[in-house]
């Protein structure tokens, strides 16, 4: 079943409303989202979209009072292949502009998923984002192990159709070389993390880890950090802190305690996440997360499984059974590192 959404807006440009909107469409599990007379503006148009919601395209009039915003949910399979526009409504398709939305890409085994928002040229534009880093067109295609850089467009395939089709299809648009947007004149130092916090999916002062491509809201990242913290050295998350204890030494009780439910609540497939809908519960955790970190001495592994105790509560009885079996096996490997 999918459940859509549609929605006369009367103009969407205020912050506060567009926030609403996307909260409402959660809490109602909607899974396409129509909204009519955005009233955006087609050079600058505002941040739309959310973890739930990534999928974002926006069709402009030139008349202010028109606009139409299509979102679309993280959990829809979802393929953009194409994209056509109705004569009769004189709508061209340059006025339809793919605002944010990613397509999975891959050269041989190697994978990534390209961000077209971030796309500019084959050498600039950390466009595509594989398990661990950000990285340009070339970047990713000499990762891959591909050496000839110039054939980029046509070795690089979203589901088996080369980034030349697409570009032909003007689904994406390549910068020209001389191009002094923001994405082609800043390669390296903004665009090695994530645009979105790794916990809520929403933009604005981020943390970025100097490990890893995540970001994170100071008081989303647990433990969460003070201003002070994150100026005085490299910052790195949670999950890098653990993944160095790993190599050297048992983790610590707390980190691992730290780590879990930080886990929990980045779950990038969304099927542990749903513990940010009991936010009374997860309050309560972090509040004894915040204990132990001031030395409360309560046991790791008490907390650990009234996490899961929490996660598994949220869930239909019918789902119960798959969530325990994706909790246990993170316990486990805890357990064992
Ligand atoms: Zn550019
Ligand atoms: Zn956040
Ligand atoms: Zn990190």
């Amino acid at each position: 079943m999918v459940r859509f959404y549609s929605l006369n807006c009367r103009g969407l440009n205020s912050p506060n409303k567009r926030n609403q909107l996307l909260h409402d469409a959660c809490k109602s599990n909607t899974d396409v989202l129509f909204c009519h007379e955005t009233h955006f503006c087609k050079s600058a148009p505002p941040k739309f979209h959310n973890k739930r919601f990534p999928h974002n395209f926006h069709a402009y009039s030139s008349n202010k009072s028109k606009g139409v915003s299509i979102l679309i949910s993280s959990r829809t399979p979802f393929v953009f292949k194409d994209m056509h526009a109705d004569p009769a409504v004189k709508l061209a398709t340059s006025d339809v502009v793919p605002v944010q939305y990613t397509l999975p890409v891959s050269c041989g085994d190697f994978e990534g998923t390209l961000h077209v928002n971030r796309f500019g040229q084959g050498n600039c534009g950390k466009c595509i984002r594989t398990s661990n880093r950000w990285c340009t067109p070339l970047q990713f295609l000499a990762l891959s192990g591909v050496p000839d850089s110039n054939t980029w467009d046509a070795q690089i395939c979203v589901r088996g159709e080369p980034l030349n089709t697409l570009l032909q299809k003007k689904l994406l648009s390549l910068h020209d070389a001389g191009c002094c947007c923001d994405i082609c004149t800043d390669c390296d130092s903004s665009q090695q993390n994530d645009d979105e916090c790794s916990v809520c999916g929403d933009g604005g002062d981020l943390l970025c880890c100097e490990e890893c491509p995540r970001a994170f809201h100071s008081n989303c990242h647990e433990p969460s950090t003070t201003a002070m913290e994150s100026f005085s050295e490299p910052w790195i998350c949670t999950f890098c802190k653990m993944q160095q204890m790993r190599k050297h030494s048992e983790p610590q009780q707390l980190l691992s305690c730290q780590y879990f439910l930080l886990h929990v609540l980045c779950d990038p497939n969304n099927e542990l996440s749903i513990i940010q809908s009991k936010p009374k519960e997860l309050d309560l955790l972090k509040k004894r997360l915040h204990e132990m970190e001031g030395g409360s001495g309560e046991c790791p592994w008490n907390f650990i499984s009234d996490v899961i105790l929490t996660v598994i509560g949220a869930y239909p009885p019918q789902k119960r059974e798959k969530v325990r079996g994706l909790l246990e096996k993170e316990f486990n490997q805890l357990m064992l590192s």
